[in-house]
């Protein structure tokens, strides 16, 4: 009798302490699609950085978790939510009414605009232009820009084929820089790292659509979010986010180039 008692002892204080470590080591995940600077991108040493790497860090440490990224098209990322493969997505990712029936959002954290970028000497010089006869955009599959293109094309009774979509910006605009589509409707700040970083583009001045950008949870996963939100707003206040923000984007280039 004894013996079992000490075996059943035993096991308990395993169990115990396993899950202990469980607690003590649990690991947020993030899923993000890396290829959207400069909220996140790989830099030169192959780690994940940028203002969405850099925030969800600050979030993860705040509350005493651990932290890794999963890297996957952008399209993958509200099932890897929804499936618990990943605890959040944070990319960038624009709050619509459509996702909001898979996931939960965050506060919002920052704005993005949908522009256009084209060649320097293309004929495209308003967002107006992109609905000209025979013009192909180029989008990132299953972001706003590839949804609100998309739905416009549609109404305007334009070609389905002339919306070409991308796994993701890099390869959006290698398809504009090599003459293959006419523009990319991108958000804003990829835009311009983009643009920096390949010669003979330019974006349009005028802005297709303003969003606000949250990071999503699974539905109901109530506990997590609120964390995440109380963490957000600390960090908002003690000038940790607003500082990583003007890392990645610089207010007097912003005003400069403005
Ligand atoms: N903001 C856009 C969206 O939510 C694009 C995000 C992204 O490509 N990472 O669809």
């Amino acid at each position: 009798m004894k013996k079992i008692v000490a075996l059943f002892l035993a096991v308990l204080m395993l169990t115990t302490a396993f899950a202990a470590m469980a607690e003590e080591t649990r690991t947020l995940v993030m899923a993000t699609n890396a290829s959207f600077p400069p909220y996140e991108f790989y830099n030169d040493n192959g780690e994940i950085v940028g203002i969405d790497a850099e925030i969800a860090g600050a979030i993860a440490a705040y509350l005493g978790y651990g932290f890794q990224i999963d890297d996957m098209d952008f399209g993958a990322i509200i099932n890897a939510v929804d499936s618990g493969k990943a605890d959040f997505g944070l990319a960038g990712m624009t709050v619509t009414e459509e996702r909001l029936e898979q996931v939960d959002f965050s506060d919002s954290y920052a704005t993005g605009v949908q522009v256009v970028i084209v060649k320097e000497d293309s004929t495209i010089t308003t967002v107006d232009d992109i609905f000209a006869d025979g013009i192909i955009v180029g989008v990132q599959e299953s972001t706003t820009g590839d949804i609100y293109i998309t739905d416009d094309f549609d109404a305007a009774g334009l070609p389905a084929d002339n919306v070409q979509r991308y796994p993701n910006g890099n390869e959006a605009v290698l398809a504009l820089s090599t003459g293959k589509i006419d523009c990319v409707v991108i958000d804003n700040e990829p835009a311009k790292a983009y643009v920096a970083a390949n010669p003979g583009l330019k974006i349009l001045e005028t802005e297709y659509v303003i969003e606000d950008y949250a990071a999503c949870f699974k539905k109901g996963n109530e506990e997590l979010l609120e964390q995440f939100n109380a963490a957000l707003k600390a960090l908002t206040e003690d000038g940790t986010i607003p500082a990583i923000i003007e890392k990645y984007i610089p207010s007097d280039v912003e005003d400069a180039a403005e």
